[in-house]
């Protein structure tokens, strides 16, 4: 592209049903949950999370029961046919509990406490998992990542300079700056927001890498992180897309096989392609796109599909 060569790491096949970059996170948090004597996970997200989705999936497999707090965005109804990531985490056996998106800003995280109260009153013992397996544990989920993507530049001969992937609860982000810094990659790590501003990100990352620097006594100096936002592609709202990422979507899949769904890699990589033309990283790098998932998001948004073909 204009003379760069752009590389997208696959992390929407990183092994579960379509998953993406949760499962990463979910690798180490659930490993952990086994060794301390949980056999449930609690999470929560909005009613179309992959993180939701993948933790069912997570549960599935290694025999947890899984139960879910999903946000209605807007004025929505939990309806009859659900769709996407809602259909597979039924289908994939978690007990779903849909709130209001009033009820869900007012209750939680408190309401996944009340939970695992009430599982541990049953005999069950609960491990709580945040808003996109963001956490201490999940830090580990992308500094592994990193070693990966090492190994992959060796492989390949190159040596990128430039990583760009989309940021919705940090814990990626975070995970991509420790690791970067114990691999020694020069690597510079640019997240789009698809939510929330740069300085609820700056602050977000900083937390979650403190927690994990004390929790595994690793340097403070790592939790100050080294991460680049990229504002200004996550109008008009979270879930929502601009007639401009609509068409990027459409281009990358018809183009390169490549699909990218409304809520986060459209997003991202639209940024990506904007800021090349406007100059933001040096010429005639290798880049990189981190390919995050989120396929089964495109599927509700089919009528907005529809109505914003190619031409
Ligand atoms: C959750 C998610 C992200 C954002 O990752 P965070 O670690 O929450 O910042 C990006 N892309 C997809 C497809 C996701 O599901």
């Amino acid at each position: 592209m204009g003379g760069r060569r752009l590389w997208v790491k696959r992390d929407d096949c990183t092994g579960a049903v379509g998953s993406g970059n949760k499962l990463r996170k979910l690798e180490f948090i659930a490993a952990e949950a086994i060794a301390a004597g949980c056999n449930t996970l609690i999470s929560c997200g909005g009613v179309q999370s992959n993180h939701c989705r993948t933790t069912a999936w997570v549960g599935a497999r290694l025999g947890l029961r899984v139960h879910l707090l999903l946000r209605l965005d807007g004025d929505a109804k939990i309806d009859d046919t659900p769709d996407g990531n809602l259909l597979l985490s039924q289908l994939l056996g978690a007990r779903v509990e849909c709130l209001s998106a009033n009820d869900y800003q007012a209750q939680m995280p408190a309401l996944m406490q009340q939970r695992a109260e009430e599982y541990a009153s049953r005999g069950h013992r609960a491990r709580i998992i945040p808003t996109g397996a963001s956490d201490a544990t999940g830090v580990w989920g992308y500094i592994q990542a990193c070693s990966e993507l090492a190994r992959d530049f060796r492989k390949l001969a190159i040596a990128p300079r430039h990583l760009v992937v989309a940021a919705g609860s940090g814990g990626t982000l975070a995970g991509l700056s420790a690791g970067v810094a114990l691999t020694g990659l020069q690597l510079r790590i640019w997240g789009v927001n698809v939510c929330n501003d740069r300085p609820w990100f700056e602050k977000k990352v900083r937390a979650d890498l403190e927690a994990w620097a004390r929790r595994y006594r690793q340097p403070a100096a790592l939790a100050e992180g080294s991460v680049h936002i990229i504002e200004g592609y996550a109008a008009p709202g979270y879930a929502r897309c601009t007639p401009a990422v609509w068409k990027t979507i459409r281009h990358a899949a018809t183009s390169a096989g490549l699909v990218l769904d409304p809520v986060y890699t459209g997003k991202a990589f639209h940024a990506l392609l904007q800021e090349l033309d406007s100059g933001r990283f040096e010429r005639n790098d290798d880049i990189v796109f981190l390919h995050t998932g989120g396929l089964f998001s495109l599927f509700p948004q089919r009528a907005q599909l529809a109505a914003h073909p190619l031409s």
